[in-house]
């Protein structure tokens, strides 16, 4: 008896000390690195487009099942075979240099293909992977497996459901002078009538997925095992009263259906459209969540250098998307450090706890921001939480583990990459109260589950506020997964 208790007294003792002592990943080699970085968990993934997560080896595959066809002048999957110089897919890609080509074409694998600038291949790829409708499913699956092969188990990702229709909608009612009056014209003019459609393209989405990855059966992939939510992507390009009537979907299918979570506003703010009408889209969101306060919002901002926009644009894009926008989370934030009030905004964000979703390898590769030049460090230092994440991974050739290996040269430590993953759930917008009283610091536990963070199962009042809150599941799984992992080690 008394061996069994010193055994399992050892056994505490050994398990503790492993989960102290941090590990100094710089003595680590690239190939020691690649191995710790795909099984160390990373919470989840905040930053995330659907549309440009798959890679195009996929798309490819689908093309050819599909019968879909190539225009090889562009290299781009098209969803018909309209034209008399479109190929079909099948014969295209069955010469391997054209199929290396169009590889090339919807990624950014191949440095300056065509002359283009990373900034241009990147976005220009997006009008070059077709891919048919009903593969949403097949996407939705390949990114979940992606996920749960690096131990991530939560996903927030960006989709743009009913993107046609409420843009039609939108060009019909026209701009009405302020956003509060096109509010109003596009509630008359029937726009929340395309909910159920939303509900019901997500559907059909989710069941196509979790049918390949053959969900609730012994062959069950990984992925299964992911809690997914989505973020009601809008596009910032075309006339603003467009993009209005997306984002006012987007608010109507939050309040209708749990999995949706929140808004984004997306495609290169560096563009004519979104930079002519930075302000009034800021003004929309605004309109349409009363600030963020009835609607979680997360915004692209500060995706922007001196190289890519003109000085006025660099002054205070994520200064207007937290102060005017109401933003709780702020997508890329490269540029704030060169923004007029950089300062007070950083320390209002480490207040407010609005996080960056930071994407190493996605600045790197569209802004040419080297590591070692990313304002990480100084969020950091100024305390504003940050996450690490994709953004596209299919297009960037990239995955969460490789951003994880670039924080590190940007200055990272394994105690801030700890940070990144539990504020990639603590800074999600899962409801319900968290397991942290101290986000972004993580030393105080919710008082009901205090000295319990880790262990298998929850007990007494802490076992009924992770079964009543959706947040405090994820992060009881996560803190689960991150012992048994420096345990382990
Ligand atoms: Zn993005």
């Amino acid at each position: 008896m008394i061996t069994r208790i010193l055994l399992s007294l050892l056994a505490a003792l050994s398990t503790a000390g492993a989960a102290l002592a941090a590990p100094d990943l710089s003595r680590m080699t690239a190939g020691e690195l690649t191995v710790f970085l795909r099984a160390f968990p990373k919470g989840g993934e905040l930053h995330n487009h659907l549309g440009g997560g798959t890679p195009a080896e996929d798309l490819i595959a689908w093309a050819v099942e599909d019968g879909l066809c190539v225009d090889p002048a562009e290299l781009a999957i098209r969803l018909t075979c309209a034209s008399e110089t479109y190929r079909p897919a099948a014969a295209f890609v069955a010469d391997e240099a054209q199929r290396s080509a169009l590889i090339d074409s919807l990624t950014v694998r191949h440095p300056r293909f065509r002359d283009r600038s990373g900034h241009d291949q990147f976005f220009t790829a997006f009008s070059r992977r077709g891919q048919s409708p009903g593969r949403t499913g097949d996407a939705l699956a390949e990114t979940l497996n992606v996920l749960a092969h690096q131990n991530t188990f939560y996903s927030e990702l960006m989709v743009t459901p009913q993107g046609a229709a409420s843009r039609g909608l939108g060009a019909r009612v026209g701009w009405r002078g302020d956003a509060a009056a096109t509010k109003a014209a596009l509630t008359e003019a029937g726009l929340e009538k395309l909910v159920p459609a939303v509900v019901a393209d997500t559907n059909a989405m989710e069941t196509r997925a979790r049918e390949v990855m053959a969900c609730d059966t012994p062959r069950a992939q990984p992925g299964c095992q992911v809690t997914v939510r989505y973020l009601f992507q809008a596009i910032r390009q075309g006339p603003p009263e467009q993009t209005m009537a997306q984002l006012q979907l987007g608010v109507a299918v939050v309040a209708a259906d749990r999995r949706w979570v929140g808004l984004q506003l997306v495609a290169p703010e560096d563009s004519p459209d979104a930079v002519k009408y930075y302000d009034t889209h800021m003004q929309i969101v605004a309109e349409l969540t009363d600030k963020g306060r009835n609607t979680p919002v997360a915004l692209h901002a500060g995706e922007v250098t001196l190289a890519i926009v003109a000085p006025d644009d660099l002054r205070d894009h994520v200064t207007k998307a937290v102060r005017v926008a109401g933003a709780r989370r702020i997508g890329h934030g490269v540029g704030l450090p060169a923004e007029t009030d950089a300062v007070s905004v950083a320390a209002e964000m480490a207040a407010r706890g609005i996080l960056v979703e930071v994407n190493p390898i996605s600045n790197r590769v569209i802004l040419e921001v080297e590591p070692e030049d990313h304002p990480f460090t100084w969020f950091r230092q100024n305390r504003v939480p940050v996450s690490l994440s994709t953004d596209d991974s299919g297009i960037l050739r990239s995955d969460l583990s490789g951003d994880y290996a670039l924080a590190l040269k940007m200055g990272a430590t394994y105690a801030d990459l700890k940070t990144s993953a539990r504020n990639a759930i603590a800074f999600g917008f899962l409801t319900g109260e968290g397991l942290w009283q101290d986000p972004n610091v993580y030393r105080k536990p919710a008082r009901a589950c205090a000295g319990q963070i880790g262990d298998a199962e929850p007990r007494g009042a802490c076992a009924d506020l992770v079964a009543g809150s959706d947040k405090a599941r994820e992060q009881w799984r996560h803190e689960r997964l991150l012992k048994a992992f420096e345990a382990g080690r």
